[in-house]
């Protein structure tokens, strides 16, 4: 999607350095982070919103691809956030799995 942060983020039109990559997904560092590790896993393609992934296997790989950075980079314990949808504070309409760690987490999230 030519108008799309992310998408160019993950083409290389905007330059980021990425902790992983393949043919199907791009990791690299969110630029406010919310604790010492916060991580950003995309699909290469352009998905609005989680709702909207209807490959299981991506939905899995990306999750399998934040599992492999945390466990290089050897944060042990972390969150898994995708926020959906403005109210859910989703702010980048192209699907992002946030992992944050680092930090001492609490419950409820806001
Ligand atoms: P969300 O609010 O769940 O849509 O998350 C969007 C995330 O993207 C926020 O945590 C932002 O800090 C992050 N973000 C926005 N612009 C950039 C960028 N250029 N590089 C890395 N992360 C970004
Ligand atoms: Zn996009």
């Amino acid at each position: 999607m030519s108008d799309c942060l992310f998408c160019k983020i993950s083409s290389g039109e905007i330059k980021s350095e990425f902790l992983f990559e393949d043919d199907k997904v791009v990791v690299f560092r969110d630029i406010d982070p919310q604790g010492p590790f916060h991580i950003l896993i995309i699909p290469k393609e352009h998905y609005t919103s989680i709702k909207d992934v209807k490959d299981e296997s991506l939905i899995g790989h990306m999750f399998y691809a934040g599992n492999r950075v945390a466990e290089e980079n050897n944060v042990e314990n972390f969150r898994y956030i995708i926020n959906t949808g403005e109210e859910a504070g989703q702010t980048v309409f192209h699907v992002h799995l946030h992992l944050i760690g680092g930090r001492k987490m609490t419950w409820p999230p806001g």
